[in-house]
């Protein structure tokens, strides 16, 4: 019963004669041959079936076709297949089918339907012809197109396929699938060393090693120079990728020389990271890439949860950068008195988004996403500039108050800070350098001292002042802070807040006062909340502070008006007097 592929419509058994000549051509023929009843059930294959795929016919009857793994190659999905067998009642199309061992091969599928008298379907006739055993020309065409021609593997354009046939059976029938790119460690170096043909005979081992670590069906696959993706099925935990690791490890032995080569595994396993097969396997990639930055020789499983997070945090950034150029970020101000006298001796400016959802946002809420970005700089100056542009209205309105900026430790450390801050103040000539002070956390400065100094050094050049920020967290060293040159300590709050409360707290700030007079430093309290807390700091000699007890944060209008009830505040006046 060979493929009839002159006459269109059906073809009908007939007589016996025809019968016995169709059994022998079937017994005989070279292609192999199934037989299929109309609903895809195998009734029967022939000895050429059994001999190219290694199956023996107990083992198929019955089973659908695609039991061996039958794949699709020109790009057509299995459903255009299925129309064109409706149309014309055959098909002709490039597979891959699956081998009793589970190796992959390229073939040729033609699928001839047969109709009974009546014209309802009653068989199928399905002919497999292997690639490999067509002309070789035609064969090389074929294997080229979706095999390696170096290690036989299936390369990445069948790859692809193979990953998206895997996920379809995971969806139907439960499971995992772990796509693993694997990339031999300093391959290059190996290569540059023994010489290219020596690296294809260490690949085409490596391949054979690895192929023989698979089973069921497992796939691997060779996507590039050294790098190779595996395709498991039945991975139990974290011990098979170790045991996988180990296994490449074993020496190889290549013309006599003994070889010893590793690698990084990085895996994405379906349907925990639920994406489509491209994605996936480029999960699977970028976790290998982890790997190799990891150290090496080791695997790391990529994180779909923590991959949405580092998402998230980059359209935030973006919403930031759009902010800023759309000016929804704003400076408050909150005001410094001396308690001794009353006197405002300054403001210290801070950020706020005020985002057209959400609301008013506090620093807190999005400082932190731009951390290790270029947008941490680009914030940095915003801030700078609108501070400048501030003190000159506040001049042009008769008010002379210095204004505190916080500068990150990115910031300051990031090169050309004193150029930038030289350039920004030109940009503002009528402002005094003075009135612009910068404060930098205690812990930043320690960071790296020598950066630091240097740079804080080219800025009092400029006329600029520092303060130190959050002092107290940081645990400076004395030697340290006689070292910085520094205009004013400010006591962290969390301190200063609990100081009345926690005598640990009180024994904190008792020390930071003892060591800024020592080292001759005015010091300046954070997170002044109420009377009591400004009366304690006074009676220690701190009589510089700022918190909510004086004033809050404020939009710079109104700043005016507070400046003048801060004259009607007797009891804060009064302070000074000992009250
Ligand atoms: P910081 O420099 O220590 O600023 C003082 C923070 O304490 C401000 O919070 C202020 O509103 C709050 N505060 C002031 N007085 C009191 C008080 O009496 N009690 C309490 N509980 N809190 C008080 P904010 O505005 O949320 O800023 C938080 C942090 O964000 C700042 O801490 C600073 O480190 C950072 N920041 C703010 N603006 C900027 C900026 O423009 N650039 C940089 N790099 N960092 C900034
Ligand atoms: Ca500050
Ligand atoms: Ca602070």
């Amino acid at each position: 019963m060979q493929e009839n592929g002159q006459d269109s419509g059906a073809v009908v058994m007939a007589d016996a004669a025809a019968g016995e000549h169709a059994a022998a051509a079937f017994h005989q023929a070279n292609e192999a041959i199934i037989i299929a009843d109309a609903r895809d059930r195998i009734l029967d294959i022939n000895p050429a079936f059994a001999e190219l795929t290694g199956y023996r016919r107990e083992e198929v009857l019955g089973q659908p076709p695609e039991a061996f793994g039958l794949q699709c190659l020109a790009g057509e999905r299995p459903l255009q297949l299925w129309q064109a067998l409706q149309v014309d009642d055959r098909v002709k199309t490039e597979v891959s089918y699956r081998d009793c061992r589970g190796r992959i091969h390229p073939a040729l599928l033609s699928v001839r339907r047969v109709r009974d008298a009546a014209g309802e379907v009653s068989h199928q006739v399905i002919v497999l012809a292997d690639l490999a055993s067509l002309t070789s020309a035609g064969r090389q065409a074929g294997r080229e197109v979706y095999f390696d021609g170096l290690t036989g593997l299936p390369n990445l354009h069948l790859l692809t396929q193979l990953i998206h046939e895997s996920m379809q059976q995971v969806r139907q029938q439960g499971g995992k699938l772990a796509v693993c790119a694997l990339d031999i460690d300093h391959f290059k170096r190996i290569n540059d060393r023994l010489g290219r043909e020596v690296g294809d005979l260490l690949l085409s081992t490596f391949a054979h090693r690895v192929s023989h670590l698979l089973s069921g069906d497992d796939v691997l696959a060779r996507t590039g120079g050294d790098e190779f993706v595996l395709l498991l099925h039945d991975i139990e935990g974290d011990g098979d990728f170790e045991q996988l690791l180990e296994a490449i490890r074993q020496p190889i032995v290549i013309e006599g020389q003994s070889l010893r080569v590793s690698a990084s595994l990085g895996i994405a396993v379906y349907p925990s990271d639920e994406v489509e097969g491209d994605v996936l396997l480029r999960h699977a990639n970028q976790a290998m890439y982890r790997a190799k930055q990891r150290g090496r020789n080791l695997y790391h499983v990529f994180d779909p949860g923590l991959d949405r997070q580092l998402r998230l945090r980059q359209e935030r950034r973006q919403r930031l950068a759009a902010a800023m150029a759309g000016q929804e970020l704003r400076l408050h101000y909150q005001p410094q008195v001396d308690m001794l006298g009353g006197r405002v001796i300054g403001v210290e400016a801070l950020v706020r988004w005020q985002h057209p959802e959400e609301g008013l946002l506090a620093p807190g809420a999005f400082l932190p996403v731009t951390e290790g970005t270029s947008l941490e700089v680009e914030l940095g100056e915003w801030v700078i500039e609108a501070a400048l542009r501030q003190l000159q209205a506040w001049l042009d309105a008769g008010i002379a108050l210095p204004v505190h900026v916080n500068i990150s430790p990115a910031h300051l450390l990031s090169g050309n800070f004193p150029e930038r801050l030289g350039n920004l103040l030109a940009g503002v000539p009528e402002v005094p350098s003075r009135l612009l002070k910068l404060e930098v956390l205690e812990t930043a400065a320690m960071h790296d001292i020598q950066a630091a100094l240097e740079a804080m050094r080219r800025c009092k050049v400029l006329g600029i002042d520092f303060a130190i920020d959050d002092f107290g967290t940081g645990f400076s060293s004395l030697t340290y802070l006689r070292q910085l040159p520094v205009d004013l300590i400010k006591i962290d709050q969390s301190f200063v807040r609990d100081m009345l409360t926690d005598p640990d707290d009180m024994a904190i700030v008792e020390s930071v006062v003892y060591m800024a007079n020592r080292f001759k430093r005015p010091m300046l309290a954070e997170g002044v909340e109420t009377l009591d807390h400004a009366r304690a700091l006074l009676s220690l000699g701190c009589t510089l502070a700022q918190g909510y007890g004086i004033a809050r944060p404020m939009p710079a209008g109104e700043l005016p008006d507070w400046l003048e009830a801060w004259q009607g505040r007797h009891d804060w006046q009064a302070l000074s007097r000992g009250a």
